[in-house]
């Protein structure tokens, strides 16, 4: 089992999961592999799902079914299961596991695996409307089901696209950790909400919209480049409405969320072609005063020694030129320019 260990002397947490270094990758493939529509040694295709955990929770044709061990459901759209190498696991944990001066606890949570399509070879870029609809209700869902966890105190929406951005398999897939930590991230930047008077995404949301830093906009949201970007081509999404969780998305807010995101990562296809990128969704539930923010960069430059030992970036690519190149106003070769030295 995983543990999480407290840092000496500041409320931040690490997780020591020896078990994860077993984790098989599918990665030794050619690139050709990752265009197939099905692979026999992918776990996640439709059609291997004896090879997975059992499912917590399976979606087709818009209906919702929690999954056996004897019956294994086919002919899925979306398929939700346990991490086989989960970074934590939901053995509960020990009694008072909040103490003060506790350093080291069992890695009590969940780790689970949000698998976006049956077919190997798809990208979010391509999903019709309703796949991108389908996926972000799943979001929501599968947030929902572990913010209602007793001892659960954060849950970490995210996706890894590609092996530079943390992938281990090829196929399309998000991922979930219910934590029973609060990040220290978070935590500061809620301390920061709490003292100004007006919410300062609201506020910065207003700015970016009238900026050139505006990427793609719909009813309900906005995505830019931020003023404050911590690599090139990192592009935030905001709602346009105040609202703090997935959890609190109503179902018309779904599909605009989906499409903005899709818009996105198309532009980031024609631009940067097919490099490796994360998203993270920032939300907190229960807290009304956060702004829920979505977060993507795409992997171009690595974090080394300065970055490491001051927290301060140094990105080679103005938000003001990524924001015009992804918006499609800029032809010259962006790849270049994001490879330029530091
Ligand atoms: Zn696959
Ligand atoms: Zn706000």
């Amino acid at each position: 089992m995983s543990e999480i260990r407290k840092h000496y002397f500041l409320p931040e947490y690490c997780i020591i999961a020896e078990g994860r270094a077993k984790r098989p990758s599918d990665f030794a493939g050619t690139a050709k592999d990752s265009e197939k529509n099905h692979s026999e040694s992918c776990v996640f295709c439709g059609g291997n799902e004896e090879k997975t955990p059992s499912a917590t929770a399976v979606y087709k044709k818009g209906e919702i079914f929690a999954d056996t061990e004897e019956k294994r459901i086919r002919n899925w759209d979306f398929r939700c299961f346990p991490n086989l190498y989960p970074a934590l696991s939901p053995a509960p944990p020990p009694p008072g596991f909040h103490g003060k001066g506790l350093e080291a606890f069992p890695g009590f949570g969940f780790h689970e695996v949000i698998v976006e399509s049956p077919v190997h070879g798809k990208k979010l870029g391509d999903f019709s409307d309703t796949e991108i609809s389908g996926l972000m209700k799943v979001y929501k869902d599968r947030v929902c089901h572990y913010a209602a966890r007793k001892k659960v105190r954060y849950v970490s929406l995210f996706k890894n696209s590609g092996k530079a951005a943390g992938a281990s398999q090829n196929h399309p897939h998000s991922q979930l950790l219910a934590l029973p930590v609060f990040p220290q991230v978070l935590e500061r930047e809620l301390k920061a909400i709490r003292e100004e008077e007006k919410c300062p995404y609201c506020a910065l949301l207003e700015k970016e919209k009238a900026s050139t830093r505006l990427i793609h906009e719909n009813s309900k949201f906005v995505a830019f480049a931020p003023y404050y970007s911590m690599g090139p081509f990192e592009v935030w999404i905001l709602p346009k409405e105040h609202i703090s969780c997935l959890g609190d998305f109503s179902p018309e807010l779904l599909f605009p969320l989906g499409e903005i995101l899709r818009a996105v990562l198309r532009s980031y296809e024609k631009v940067l072609g097919n490099l490796p990128y994360n998203y993270m969704f920032y939300q907190l539930f229960e807290t009304p005063e956060y702004h829920l923010n979505l977060r993507l960069l795409p992997r171009i430059s690595t974090a080394a020694g300065f970055e490491l030992n001051t927290g301060i970036y140094i990105n080679t690519v103005s938000p003001e030129k990524a924001a015009s190149y992804l918006r499609g106003y800029n032809n010259e070769p962006a790849q270049e320019e994001a490879g330029k030295e530091k």
